[in-house]
């Protein structure tokens, strides 16, 4: 039995390692050539965290250079608001790190080719699905050598939130709206700088800061569609409210010379009603595209790969049907939709009712008390959401042995099994 996933994301790599690591045959196809591409998020919650840690790697990937974020704050022109803090939440890890998400992609790729069923295929862009007896046996993609097909008992669309695949299988997501896009530019740090990423939210404007050593990683927020009106306005419409809401900053704008030197991002959030076919599935943002507020997709979508493992390792390495049938996938959709649905209803919520006004100049500074993290109990909800998510995971597979870098095979130490709901 065996496993193929497109698109090395945090889902894809995720599962690769899950799955691999419990002795399945398991390829990973990337478009790209590496993982080096930026603008991408680079938050890991303490969810992630804690999978990091079941799986041995928390060590490993804290030795990364990182950021540790142990509140999240909001900076408005009346002064600096504590939103909440992550401190004292349950679990060993009461904070967010802030790593380059290729560092983590690297990380979980290395670990996952230790385990001898593990294949990393780059440069390969999946573009269809093999389909035989009204189920999916597999995949077809590109490489520079020309196209080529790998059969599978399951193939997993990990394809982020353009995925092809999905569209391949006649799955179309629903889209809930996002009225925002993002622009993404960065500018050079100094260490006389705050060291802490923070949001920064002045009439009409909305700027999130995210320190990366050298520079400065800086999130735009922008109504959907405006980015045509701004590059007509020149790249000074896009200085000037920058340095005026980060005056330490403003001697530094030099450094984004033209729109050029500017990403945009557009955000959507959606989610498939059905998120598999016989022998296909949907995870991470190809089933529910996450949008960037509270930076918990990449959290989501690890989440999605620790349940899709649980679920599905016992089936892909014994003798079982071979495509796996829809009554296996299902399980995944029914674990991973309720967090879904309900971290998306958060998101709209802050995108509707925050963001987009405060866009529009109708939220003037807004009256909160100025440290949210003295009020118990909606400290104690609001870290637990941002922290942990709704529903977190735990890695409850069994591993097998893996080589050592030396060669030799090793035992891997072994968590105690985690309840959970066995497939019918
Ligand atoms: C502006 C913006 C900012 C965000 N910031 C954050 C943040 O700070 N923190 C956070 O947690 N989340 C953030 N998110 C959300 C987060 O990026 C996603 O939810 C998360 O990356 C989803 O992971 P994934 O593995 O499902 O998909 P992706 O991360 O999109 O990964 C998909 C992978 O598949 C590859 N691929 C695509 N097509 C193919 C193909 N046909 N064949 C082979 N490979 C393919 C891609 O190259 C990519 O590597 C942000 C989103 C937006 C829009």
């Amino acid at each position: 039995m065996s496993c193929v996933i497109a698109g090395g994301g945090p889902a894809g790599a995720m599962l690769a390692l899950l799955l691999a690591r419990a002795g399945v045959e398991v390829t990973l196809l990337e478009k790209h050539a590496d993982f080096l591409r930026d603008f991408r998020g680079d938050t890991i919650h303490p969810s992630t965290l804690r999978v990091l840690d079941e799986l041995g790697l928390a060590g490993r990937f804290l030795d990364l250079p990182h950021r540790k974020a142990h509140q999240l704050s909001m900076v408005t022109d009346s002064g600096p608001i504590r939103l909440t803090s992550l401190r004292g939440l349950p679990g060993g890890y009461d904070y967010i790190a802030f790593v380059p998400q290729w560092d983590f992609l690297d990380l979980i790729t290395s670990e996952a080719a230790r385990y001898p069923g593990f294949k990393l295929l780059m440069r390969a862009e999946a573009y269809d699905l093999i389909r035989e007896g009204g189920a999916v046996r597999g995949l077809r993609y590109r490489d520079p050598s020309g196209e080529q097909e790998i059969r599978a008992a399951l193939t997993v669309a990990a394809d982020g939130r353009g995925s092809v695949l999905r569209g391949r299988a006649g799955l179309v997501p629903q889209e809930l709206g996002a009225p925002i896009d993002v622009l993404w530019f960065r500018v050079p740090r100094e260490e006389s700088d705050p060291d802490q990423p923070f949001l920064r939210v002045s009439s009409g404007h909305v700027v999130v800061a995210i320190d990366r050593g050298t520079y400065w990683q800086l999130a735009y927020v922008i109504p959907k569609g405006g980015h045509d009106r701004l590059v007509s306005r020149g790249i000074g419409a896009l200085r000037e409210p920058v340095a005026r809401m980060l005056p330490f900053l403003a001697g530094r704008l030099a450094s984004i010379r033209s729109y050029d030197d500017v990403s945009v991002l557009t955000v959507a959030l959606n989610r498939l009603r059905r998120w598999h076919r016989p022998g296909f599935l949907c995870v991470g943002d190809a089933a529910h595209a996450m949008s960037p507020v509270f930076g918990v997709g990449i959290n989501l979508a690890v989440q999605d790969a620790v349940a899709t493992a649980n679920l599905l390792a016992g089936a892909l390495r014994t003798p079982a049907p071979d495509p796996l049938p829809e009554s296996a996938l299902r399980l995944v959709q029914r674990r991973r939709m309720p967090p879904t649905r309900v971290t998306q209803a958060a998101q709209r919520l802050v995108q509707n009712r925050l963001i987009k006004p405060a866009l529009g100049r109708r939220l003037g500074p807004p009256r909160l008390r100025p440290d949210l993290a003295r009020v118990p109990l909606l400290n104690r909800l609001t870290r637990r959401f941002i922290g942990l998510g709704v529903r977190p995971e735990h890695v409850a597979v069994t591993p097998i042995l893996k080589r050592s870098s030396h060669n030799v095979d090793t035992a891997v130490g072994g968590e105690d099994p985690v309840e959970y709901p066995r497939m019918s």
